[in-house]
């Protein structure tokens, strides 16, 4: 309840006591007047006890002591007109911001219908995006996030974004427990922070944000299951949120929530059916790559060895660089099969004792003229601790192959080249192999999907956007894990960690 309408409330009830006391005093001045006209002898008695004077001072000090109590029920009175008209002006307004709410929620309910109605790519974050700038616009907040639970790894993740582009936000994974909104899903109970709360209680959690003056968080949470949370946060100083806008949104969480749970429904099974039909396409890519791949390597085979003669005879002395360029593309050429090949079967790992550092040593030794006529210096900082592991040779070279082939072409058009290997020994009986260029990096939105198959930004014939998703398989194959890092316009860095 607003606090005008509480003082009101006190003021009320003050005034029925008041018109009580203001009644009794006019029946008894009333009764007093009446007895002296019935009987003005007797009174007369009363009076002769008196000096006039006396009798003067009581009457003036009767008058007196009623006329400021009319006064203070005169003044009374106005102030709870004034107060009055205050809460007549808060209730208008409160109503005005109610019906503002009302109609934000009615037009979260519209864009979802719209945009659920005419489905297409990239509604995913679309949708949480706009969610999230519907919740800013429906709280009057500066920025607002939505993060949901990724239950690869049971972290919180950020999805959707409005009103910021801070890249840790973006990037942010959190435990359960860690920060505002690790504590919100924790204890699955909404919570609004602002100039005056006491963060000692949050202890071990998080601490007051310097750059965050308000904020509001909910669990997001359907039939019991929690599946994210929603942060909406005000920056400018006193602007806090109220108990209202808590009491609020945990009543139009359910509305926010609902958009959000169907299209992660429907994002899982958009995803499922791309499986299902990139396994079949990729069934189909098998048979005719198989039936293909003999009859390329044969061409590739006669063209290799044509540019060998060429290469050799000083007839085409001069055209040493183009041999070279078409050599390259004919090696690409080679990979794509290869990639296809192993897209198309399942193959099983043939494993056996294998030395990281040597295959990394023979894997570059053939491709060195290539790297070296590119400009591109490539720096080993191979573990000398890493003894032999276990693993498939001939997969893991063609995994990093792919890596190195990629960092070539991102370092195409960049002043420096450099291609960085990197071993290392790591705890847990792994290891890791890390890649990184100098070339022109990944932009944010493609990071997500540079794992999947047939995704590339190369023009097409140059890329066929298989040769991360082989890496991954094989990586994976071997209970192993790859990510990348990417400063667009700085480099990649992609780690591959490896059971030993
Ligand atoms: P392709 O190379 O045929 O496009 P990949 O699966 O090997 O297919 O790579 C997918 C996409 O990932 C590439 O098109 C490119 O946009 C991006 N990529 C991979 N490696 C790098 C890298 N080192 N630097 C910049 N972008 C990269």
């Amino acid at each position: 309840m607003a606090p005008s309408t509480d003082i009101l409330l006190k003021q009320l009830k003050k005034r029925r006591w008041q018109l009580w006391i203001l009644a009794f005093s006019l029946l008894l001045t009333y009764a007093l007047c009446v007895a002296i006209i019935v009987d003005p002898t007797r009174w007369e008695k009363i009076f002769s006890l008196y000096t006039k004077q006396t009798i003067i001072i009581l009457l003036t000090g009767l008058v007196v002591l009623s006329l400021l109590f009319c006064t203070y029920v005169v003044i009374t009175e106005k102030r709870l007109y004034k107060l009055q008209d205050l809460v007549i002006k808060e209730q208008g307004a409160f109503l005005r911001d109610s019906t503002f709410r009302l109609s934000c929620l009615e037009k979260i309910c519209e864009t979802f219908n719209r945009m659920f109605a005419s489905y297409e790519p990239g509604i995913f974050s679309k949708t949480l995006n706009e969610v999230a700038k519907l919740s800013c616009e429906l709280f009057k907040a500066d920025y607002a996030s939505i993060m949901l639970v990724d239950e690869s790894d049971n972290k919180l993740k950020t999805q959707g974004l409005f009103g910021i582009s801070d890249e840790t936000i973006r990037s942010a994974a959190l435990q359960f427990g860690e920060a505002i909104a690790g504590w919100v899903v924790e204890k699955t109970e909404a919570l609004r922070l602002n100039h005056q709360t006491d963060y000692s209680k949050f202890k071990g959690y998080f601490q007051k944000e310097r750059y965050i003056q308000s904020a509001l968080s909910a669990p997001l949470l359907r039939h019991n299951k929690l599946f994210g949370v929603l942060n909406i946060t005000r920056l400018a100083p006193n602007k806090d949120f109220t108990d209202l806008d808590l009491q609020f949104l945990k009543l139009a969480i359910k509305d926010i929530t609902f958009p959000i749970e169907h299209i992660s429904h429907i994002k899982t099974l958009t995803e499922k059916e791309k499986k299902l039909t990139e396994d079949q396409n990729l069934v189909q890519i098998g048979k005719l790559a198989a039936g293909l791949a003999h009859d390329f390597k044969n061409i590739i085979f006669v063209a290799s060895g044509y540019l060998e003669i060429m290469a050799g005879s000083p007839e085409f002395k001069n055209n040493l660089e183009t041999i070279t360029k078409i050599t390259a593309e004919l090696n690409k050429m080679q990979n794509i099969i290869r990639n296809l090949l192993i897209l198309g079967r399942h193959h099983s790992l043939k494993k056996k004792e294998v030395s990281i550092n040597d295959l990394i040593k023979n894997l570059l030794e053939p491709l060195k003229n290539k790297l070296d006529s590119q400009g591109i210096r490539v720096i080993l900082n191979l573990d000398r601790n890493l003894s032999t592991v276990t693993a498939d040779p001939e997969q893991l070279q063609i995994a990093l192959i792919n890596l190195i082939q990629n960092a070539e072409e991102a370092m195409e058009e960049t002043s420096r080249k450099e291609l960085t290997i990197i071993t290392t020994v790591v705890q847990n009986n792994q290891f890791n192999i890390t890649v990184s260029d100098t070339g022109k990096g990944i932009e944010n939105e493609n990071l997500p999907r540079i794992f999947d198959t047939f995704f590339s930004t190369k023009e097409l014939g140059i890329g066929a956007g298989l040769g991360l998703s082989i890496t991954e398989n094989i990586i994976n194959a071997h209970q192993g894990k790859i990510t990348v890092e990417s400063v667009p316009g700085q480099g990649a860095t992609f780690s591959i960690t490896l059971p030993r």
